[in-house]
């Protein structure tokens, strides 16, 4: 099998894996991209020179860094064998498939030509586990160095911390990667069980992350990839071990707290043939995103878990946004005075986001703010907020009908 074909084999199902913020679906032919090729070891190809074939070989996907700039990111494993048998998981031991394994300087030779031509900017790189967690860690850490040093690429780095690495190993990822994860799979230990069995929560998945913050807090930041902290971010297969909503995101919150998870991805369970959850039914996809909406409000809008609108089984309604539910509960017949409240008070306004609160801060210390036409104008999604705010000691809502 030559380099491309092990690179469909193994891309091929890495749309189950999120890593950073997506920006639609697949796009490997209609993004242009303006990165420059870099010097290095092999003749670039433009990016028209690749073939349709090995154009849809790359499974490069839009993606948004946390910097804000978006690159095409190539998201693909080391290699698809494993030795652990997750219920969930495509790659599980036993599962019959054609598997694929990249050797660490042939994946890093592959990529830095597809990086060269501009065809991807930056890569996430995970790994079925084989021969320990230990073994595979170093493969993708010699897959790192060899991209680093021998390539020179300084393009974005993700690095999944494989389950059961050990504390130098997660340093030396850090040293290499712009973002390290491990993926938690499920909020607890009980939960785990039901559907990893032979991962360990606390030891394997959960250490790991506390190392980074350990680390991060006892080591400059001169010594790390481009001289900052890698980012961390975990992810959770949503509903597939019949957990709640409240679990999922108090197991999130106490992160983001405490080992300053970046962010937590949310994958709503998917059943796979030939896996034992194949029968298990598909989770509704609004419920990742109901997920999604509530994490940020917890990492950014000030909010906490009992401000959240669960219902009595533990779960986050479908049908509206929790940022809206919150509003109809504590602001129809409490509205907040625009002129006067504080910028937390005006992010939990539904059409106020972090942005508007800090344009309202600015844009009132010049003048009142008496009508919503000035609210647009500072980028709030007025209409929205109407219900919930006052405007001069006024009801924005009854001055909707004037314009
Ligand atoms: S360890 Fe990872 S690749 Fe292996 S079966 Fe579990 S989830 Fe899949």
């Amino acid at each position: 099998m030559n380099a491309l074909d092990t690179l469909v084999e193994l891309s091929s199902q890495m749309t189950l894996e999120h890593a950073e913020e997506s920006r639609g679906g697949l796009n490997y032919s209609t993004t242009k991209t303006t990165e420059p090729a870099k010097p290095g070891c092999y003749s670039p190809k433009s990016r028209s020179e690749f073939t349709e074939r090995e154009q849809r070989a790359a499974f490069v996907h839009p993606a948004q860094l946390p910097n804000g700039k978006s690159i095409q990111l190539l998201k693909t494993l080391l290699s698809s064998a494993c030795e652990r048998d997750c219920f969930y998981c495509p790659f599980r031991a036993g599962r019959d498939f054609r598997r694929a394994t990249f050797k660490p300087d042939e994946f890093a030779g592959l990529f830095s030509k597809m990086n060269q031509s501009g065809f991807a900017q930056g890569v996430f790189l995970s790994s079925g586990i084989a021969a320990g967690g230990v073994r595979t860690m170093d493969k993708l850490l010699d897959t790192a160095d060899i991209l680093r040093k021998t390539h020179g690429f300084t393009g974005y780095l993700h690095l999944k911390i494989m389950p059961g690495s050990e504390k130098a190993q997660v340093y030396r990822a850090m040293q290499l990667a712009d973002r390290v994860s491990v993926n938690l799979e499920a909020p607890s230990t009980e939960r785990l069980a039901k559907l990893a069995p032979h991962k360990v929560f606390i030891e394997e998945l959960l250490r790991p992350l506390r190392w980074v913050e350990e680390i991060r807090r006892t080591v400059p930041a001169h010594k790390f990839w481009n001289g900052k902290y890698p980012s961390t971010v975990t992810q959770f297969v949503a509903g597939g071990a019949d957990e709640s909503d409240l679990e999922l995101l108090n197991t999130t919150q106490w992160l983001m707290k405490n080992v300053r998870l970046k962010r937590a991805y949310f994958s709503a369970f998917h059943p796979i043939l030939d896996t034992p959850l194949e029968n298990k039914p598909a989770v509704n996809p609004m419920r990742e995103h109901r997920l999604y909406q509530a994490s940020f409000l917890l990492r950014d809008y000030g909010f906490e878990l009992e401000d959240l609108p669960f219902s009595s089984d533990e779960n986050l309604p479908l049908h509206t946004d929790p940022k809206l539910a919150w509003a109809q509960m504590n602001l129809v017949h409490a509205p907040v005075e625009v002129n006067l409240a504080d910028k937390q008070q005006l992010m939990k306004i539904p059409g106020i986001g972090i942005k508007g609160a800090e344009s309202i801060l600015s844009a009132r210390r010049i003048s009142k703010l008496r009508n919503l036409s000035s609210l647009k104008k500072l980028g709030v999604i007025a209409e929205r907020a109407a219900p919930y705010v006052l405007l001069d000691g006024r009801k924005a809502a009854v001055q909707m009908n004037l314009f």
